[in-house]
């Protein structure tokens, strides 16, 4: 070697930052180390030099021969090993190599580069993916707005959507599994304001249509891309939220007519009525009694006249408006509150429904009559007084023959 590519030499291998390694192919005794070698290995240049490269590797010199072979023809350049240092400890190592003629002879001349820390953080990750991936908890990520799309997902997320494949879910305009797609923009607003959401309850529709309910969990940030993000955990609550239905229903309900009960008749009641003492506005109602219901009961049987009351119910329902409030209040009575209604329209809806119930015909029982009082609020009466002149008056209704409607005084 002349004195310029001795140079090279030195410059290129010997002094260079990088650690390197020239090997004979056919025995895998190292020729040369570098500096840097030395120094990574913890060896002197010396001791390398004189040792063989499965000194250093933990494979097997047949395998290491097999993949030098491979690196000779040029057909891969890189490879994946465990080195030994003098200390004990293992590396792992990414290997650049490829032929090269020095001295007259055909040797590998390796670039070794330390991945151990790489290596570790790349199993951390994998790691973390299959936590993520395995958690029996459902984790999104999406972005912000009315209509998001979902950017990332796992595989407990698939499967509370009812998702089989990861495009119907990446496809998708997130607020389409809304059972109110409106919703999504109020929880997509909501975020953006507060940050974060604890346990947010969404009622969605999952891709094969079935609605659930879940409490959401999220967060916005900003993510790796400088992308702003939602991320979230999905939690599904439907069961307990049926349950919670069921409980208020019950609760509310009349079991048998499907009306509001008494006790919350009541609270509606004295909810309207503190409504009208501090803003003013009209509350009209209608009381009435279904006539000689024991005769009912009496001739055709009990079951007869549980019948009756529940298409009375029916009757009811048909005849109101959305905001009026139908109730059970007893027996075979009956009360209906309805909001900004005067005193003229309360006794227009009793009789609306006395003639209803006496033109209907009901299977064997045939023809039914009531008797109704009809009242509107009185400002400063309060609920005790309003509910005894309704009563009165149905009492009146009463004492003047029946199948008639008697406006309270
Ligand atoms: P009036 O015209 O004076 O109202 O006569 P009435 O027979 O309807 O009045 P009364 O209060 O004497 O009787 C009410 C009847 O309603 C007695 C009771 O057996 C019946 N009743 C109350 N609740 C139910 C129910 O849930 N199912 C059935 N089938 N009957 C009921
Ligand atoms: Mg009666
Ligand atoms: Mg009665």
């Amino acid at each position: 070697m002349d004195e310029s590519s001795e140079s090279l030499y030195r410059e290129l291998f010997v002094e260079h930052p990088a650690v390197k390694l020239l090997v004979c192919p056919d025995t895998l005794a190292i020729v040369d180390a570098n500096h840097a070698a030395a120094e990574f290995y913890g060896y002197s240049r010396d001791a390398l030099v004189d040792s063989n490269f499965t000194r250093i590797s933990s494979r097997p010199a047949d395998e290491i021969i097999a993949d030098i072979k491979v690196a000779l023809r040029g057909e891969r350049r890189h490879f994946h090993f465990r080195h030994r240092l003098a200390s004990g400890i293992v590396k792992d190592i990414d290997l650049q190599c490829g032929p090269m003629h020095f001295r007259g002879r055909l040797l590998l001349h390796m670039l070794v580069h330390d991945v151990t820390e790489q290596q570790r953080n790349y199993e951390q990750l994998l790691s973390y993916r299959e936590i993520y991936e395995r958690l029996p908890v459902a984790f999104y990520r999406a972005t912000p707005g009315p209509t998001g799309r979902f950017l990332e997902f796992n595989q407990a997320f698939m499967r509370m959507l009812e998702a089989e494949s990861r495009e119907a879910l990446l496809d998708l305009d997130v607020s389409s599994i809304y059972v109110d797609p409106s919703h999504r923009s109020q929880f997509s607003e909501a975020l953006l304001c507060r940050d974060k959401l604890f346990r947010h309850e969404l009622h969605l529709r999952t891709i094969k249509g079935k609605a659930i309910w879940v409490a959401d969990t999220a967060f916005r940030h900003v993510n790796e891309g400088g992308q702003e993000v939602f991320d979230g955990v999905m939690e599904d609550i439907t069961d307990r939220k049926r349950l919670e239905q069921e409980l208020e229903r019950r609760a509310t309900r009349d079991e048998l007519t499907g009306l509001y009960n008494r006790g919350h008749a009541s609270t509606q009641l004295d909810h309207e009525i503190q409504r009208i003492e501090r803003y003013d506005g009209e509350l009209g109602a209608v009381m009435f009694d279904l006539d000689e219901f024991k005769n009912i009961n009496d001739t055709f049987g009990h079951p007869t006249g549980d019948n009756v009351l529940r298409q009375i119910g029916e009757l009811i329902r048909s005849a109101i408006r959305e905001v009026d409030l139908p109730a059970r209040w007893g027996g075979e009575e009956f009360l209906i509150l309805m909001p900004s209604t005067n005193e003229r329209g309360a006794a227009q809806m009793a009789e609306k429904l006395r003639v209803m119930v006496s033109n209907m015909r009901f299977a064997a029982v045939g023809r039914v009559t009531l008797s109704a009082g009809s009242a509107d609020y009185r400002r400063g009466e309060g609920e005790e007084a309003f509910l005894r002149r309704l009563d009165r008056a149905l009492y009146a209704a009463k004492g003047g023959g029946r199948d008639r409607v008697v406006e309270a005084r």
